[in-house]
């Protein structure tokens, strides 16, 4: 019998962290890759952030902090959600986790008990089911159509809610398919959450910068008001602020869910990083102007993607309309044989295939609970990608 627990037993390692391992061993061999599956930004965090981490070390802020965060964070934050959300909330209805990850999976922890059902639109970030898994819930995965660009609709969502109904989770933009929503799309899901009391609602916003619409929609929150006593609001500084190692990200939410994350932190982890609070304070309360040019970089990089991999045969590509992924659809390699003889029946052989033969790396949508498709990541420069898409055309101009 094994001594690890059934809750942990349940789940699986996140196959982008298994991708970064295998990317590393691969480079140790010796071998050329491009590395098409990052999941954070390839800019650096920008001078005047780090400074404020370095300027916190030399002031001595390196002792431990309330356990919801720095006064002066949440502050910052709350600032933020007014301006860029129009949502108000008090010091009391924030608390900063390590990463937006962490929220997430603290909010299941305090909320979740076995027979909870949390519905996950698919295609999905890889770590939601196992979370809810971990945290001894069911997920109920709603798979959403490649000619809706994957959005969840309103009749998909009503017919996924049962009585035992806990959580929806809602990211957009999405990962893996960068969908974002109108503010129709968004005031239709309100629309059937409104008639379902019993669901609440966990938003990760972490991608809400990297957005190519030309009016980025508003918050769920801020088209529906009413919501706000069931809606936890998840976001953090990693993919806006290329700040992913500094592992800073928020809950804000309603003050019986903040008062329980606060209660579990105490008594597992404390306050995040004093240093890491202290710049995201600058992150969050200066005029971020790197931020047009990077996510016209993205967008440009993008738009590269879409079309380089749409001129290869087998592969169909949409352009997203945020994040910095693509999702293509490659059933028409499906049922091709390799030189080697080898038939790939799946997206897992389609990106071991272009991983072995083509040198370029992406993630199998297995992962992400669509298939047959893969992730592509564009958090890489416009050579990388161009590269990577060559590689690509390569290794399938190799199948028969
Ligand atoms: N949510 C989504 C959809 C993500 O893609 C990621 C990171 O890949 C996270 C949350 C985690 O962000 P953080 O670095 O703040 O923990």
């Amino acid at each position: 019998p094994s001594r690890i627990s059934s809750r942990i037993r349940r789940i699986k390692p996140s196959p982008s962290s298994a991708a970064a391992d295998r990317f590393a061993e691969l480079r140790r061999e010796g071998r050329d890759i491009v590395n098409l599956a990052i999941g954070e930004p390839d800019f650096d965090t920008p001078a005047h952030i780090r400074q404020a981490g370095c300027e916190a070390i030399e002031r001595g802020e390196t002792r431990y902090t309330p356990v919801a965060g720095t006064f002066a964070l949440r502050e910052a934050i709350a600032a933020k959600l007014e301006r860029e959300n129009g949502l108000r909330y008090g010091p009391r209805e924030i608390i900063v986790t390590c990463g937006a990850k962490h929220a997430l999976f603290n909010a299941l922890s305090v909320t979740v008990e076995a027979g909870h059902e949390v519905i996950v639109p698919a295609p999905f970030w890889v770590s939601y089911p196992d979370m809810v898994l971990a945290c001894d819930g069911t997920p109920v995965i709603v798979t959403c159509r490649e000619e809706d660009d994957f959005r969840l609709t309103p009749e998909a969502l009503e017919a996924a809610i049962t009585p035992a109904t806990r959580w929806l989770v809602f990211n957009s933009p999405t990962n893996p398919t960068g969908t974002t929503y109108t503010e129709a799309q968004l005031r239709a899901l309100a629309d059937v959450l409104l008639r379902h009391p019993q669901v609440m609602v966990l938003t990760d916003d972490i991608y809400e910068h990297i957005c190519f619409d030309d009016a980025p929609p508003r918050h769920l929150l801020a088209i529906e008001p009413a919501l706000r006593e069931r809606t936890l609001v998840v976001n953090g500084v990693s993919k806006t602020y290329a700040m992913t190692g500094w592992r800073i990200g928020y809950a804000a939410g309603p003050s019986d869910i903040i008062a329980a994350l606060d209660m579990l932190q105490s008594q597992s982890t404390s306050g995040v990083s004093s240093v890491s609070q202290a710049a995201a304070v600058v992150a969050l309360n200066a005029e971020p102007a790197f931020l047009p040019e990077w996510v016209a970089t993205y967008r440009l990089r993008r738009d590269t993607a879409v079309r380089m991999l749409n001129a290869i045969p087998g592969i169909r590509a949409r352009a997203p309309g945020g994040a910095f992924y693509l999702y293509p659809h490659c059933g028409g390699l499906i049922g091709k044989r390799t030189p080697a003889g080898k038939v790939l029946e799946t997206d897992n052989d389609v990106v071991i295939h272009l991983l072995e033969a083509g040198g370029v790396m992406v993630l199998a949508g297995t992962a992400y609970g669509v298939s047959p498709h893969f992730r592509m990541s564009t958090a890489t420069s416009a050579q990388q990608i161009e590269e990577g898409c060559r590689r690509i055309a390569a290794a399938v101009a190799q199948l028969r």
